[in-house]
């Protein structure tokens, strides 16, 4: 899950579009063509020739649990699944963490298609409103 506390001076909409974007970002060997989820400077095929690349909005669900007792400022949100999304970049599998919603919990199973979509995750400090990706379910 992609998520943070969105402060600075740009304006919001703009804070939501970097945070969007930042949250497909991958990366990938130029050399071998082993695609990551985070960022490192040498591949294991020793490369270090490693490139930005976008990631998938959809994705497969892995496997999930439920989250009864969240972090701090989180409370009212609970019961959310976070998921294991298996991406598909070209062929590879790439497996990313995720929040789940507009989703029956209890209806969550392994295969189900999902959307990676903004949505706001709570209302911070000083009235500042937090953006984070959350993956929707793809009707069938
Ligand atoms: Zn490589």
């Amino acid at each position: 899950m992609y998520m943070g506390i969105i402060e600075g001076t740009f304006p919001p909409r703009y804070r939501r579009e970097v945070k969007y974007r930042n949250a497909f970002v991958g990366w990938r060997c130029k050399k071998c063509g082993r695609v990551f989820y985070t960022p490192r400077k040498r591949c294991e095929c020793g490369s270090r020739e490693i490139e930005e690349i976008e990631l998938p909005r959809e994705g497969r669900v892995v496997t999930r649990t439920v989250v009864r007792n969240p972090p701090k400022g989180y409370e009212k949100y609970a019961p959310y699944a976070i998921a294991i999304i298996e991406l598909d970049v070209d062929g590879q599998k790439v497996r990313v963490l995720g929040q789940l919603a507009d989703v029956d919990l209890d209806k969550i199973r392994t295969g189900m298609r999902v959307r990676a979509t903004l949505r706001r995750i709570r209302a911070g400090r000083r009235g500042l409103i937090e953006y984070g990706v959350k993956r929707v379910p793809i009707e069938e």
